[in-house]
């Protein structure tokens, strides 16, 4: 049979698990998303080429085959990495968004096209600034190396390898446009990419803030006692040990106090267990409402609370417990339930030269069956 404790372990594992196989399937459909938008954008900036490329051929400068054939390439290259981002084969690949085959792909058109119509050269060839700032995007600074060493290669073969009068059209009113065009819309293009690349920046900002603040509340709640709101068991017991350490360095009094809510049993039994939970909870906001801020509160277990007092000696700790203990007495509890009644016993210590956290714990625990047996609602001192 499965021990309580490995169940446990198993369901806490599952729901890691299920909680990780959440977050990956946020971080696929963001990464898909953005792959979208990317394509998106090489689509619209080959449709705008083309547009350029029909006005060049229209002025006879081009064959009429080019465009139709660069925008083919152009929409087939982005339509099959499209395929490839939704049918999830992207995420096999160390860089997802397959920047450096795109950015490769880009280029193999660009100078292609450079070769087969020279008179549009400069269109083709100036958007090899989009190629590189689209790659740098993603591409690491090896990645950026290589595209940038096949693009001069690319070059060098067209511009020496042939003798392609590679050219900017502006013999016409209609060239010079297109020519005008050509360049508007490319610096318009790298500003896009700029633009995008901040963009994604900052949403990488964004969610590192958000972690940030994730991880301050797990701390948080690793901290703190669920119901109450008090520190839980391990916290408090470190801060025992911290103050402790403290007071026997500066020399300087510390008082700790056991407090115990009376007959709790009782009340859950003639209340129920929920009432039981308020009163906890009731308890627990008047004692944060009524020491200072240098007192720590946490709950030492069940109905059982453990105050420490930095810089208090045994009188003062006294008189604070007993004005905490009136206050508990004194509150309107039937309005959390009718008839019922609170009252809290505790037993105080003070710290002693070298005395350690068990013993002063041992010694407030003696106080607190003091107080209890003189009948309840009491403070006792060690
Ligand atoms: P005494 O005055 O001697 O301390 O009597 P008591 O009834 O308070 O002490 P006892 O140790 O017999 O009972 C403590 C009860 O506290 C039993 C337990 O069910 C209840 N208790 C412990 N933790 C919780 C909790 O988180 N919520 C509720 N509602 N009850 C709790
Ligand atoms: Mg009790
Ligand atoms: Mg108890």
């Amino acid at each position: 049979m499965q021990s309580a404790a490995s169940l446990l372990s198993s369901l806490s594992a599952a729901a890691f698990a299920g909680g990780e196989r959440r977050s990956a399937l946020g971080a696929r459909r963001r990464r898909v998303k953005i792959r979208r938008q990317m394509l998106g954008y090489v689509c619209i900036s080959y449709l705008l080429d083309s547009v350029i490329l029909i006005i060049l051929a229209y002025n006879g400068t081009i064959s009429p085959l080019i465009a139709p054939s660069y925008l083919a390439c152009g929409l087939g290259s982005a339509s099959a990495f499209f395929a490839l981002s939704e049918s999830g084969i992207n995420d096999r690949f160390e860089d997802p968004y397959l920047v450096m085959p795109q950015a490769t792909i880009g280029l193999t058109i660009m100078l292609t096209f450079a070769w087969l119509a020279p008179q549009a050269g400069v269109l083709f060839l100036s958007n090899l600034f989009i190629v590189f700032s689209f790659s740098s995007l993603r591409a690491s600074a090896r990645e950026t190396a290589a595209i940038w060493t096949a693009m001069s290669v690319g070059l060098a073969v067209l511009f020496l390898g042939t003798d392609k009068p590679i050219s900017v059209p502006h013999d016409t009113y209609i060239e010079r446009m297109a020519t005008m065009m050509d360049f508007a819309f490319t610096i318009g293009r790298c500003m896009f990419i700029g633009i995008f690349s901040n963009s994604l920046r900052q949403s990488l900002y964004d969610k590192s803030v958000q972690l940030k603040e994730a991880y301050r509340r797990i701390e948080e709640l690793a901290e703190l006692d669920e119901l109450t709101g008090s520190f839980n068991r391990r916290c408090i017991m470190r801060m025992l040990d911290d103050e402790i350490a403290r007071a026997h360095r500066a020399k300087a009094p510390c008082s700790i106090a056991l407090i115990d809510l009376d007959w709790f049993k009782r009340i859950n039994d003639a209340h129920g267990h929920p009432v039981g939970d308020e009163v906890l909870r009731t308890f627990a906001i008047s004692v944060f409402a009524n020491i200072r801020g240098i007192d720590r509160f946490g709950r030492y277990g069940g109905e059982e609370f453990l105050l420490i007092l930095p810089e208090t000696g045994p009188a003062a700790a006294v008189q604070m417990l007993d004005r905490l203990r009136g206050i508990v007495a004194d509150l309107d509890w039937s309005a959390l339930s009718d008839g019922m009644a609170v009252t809290i016993s505790a037993g105080v210590a003070t710290i002693t030269a070298d005395e350690t956290a068990d013993s002063v714990l041992a010694r407030a625990d003696e106080a607190l069956y003091v107080a209890k047996e003189a009948g309840r609602n009491q403070v006792a001192c060690a």
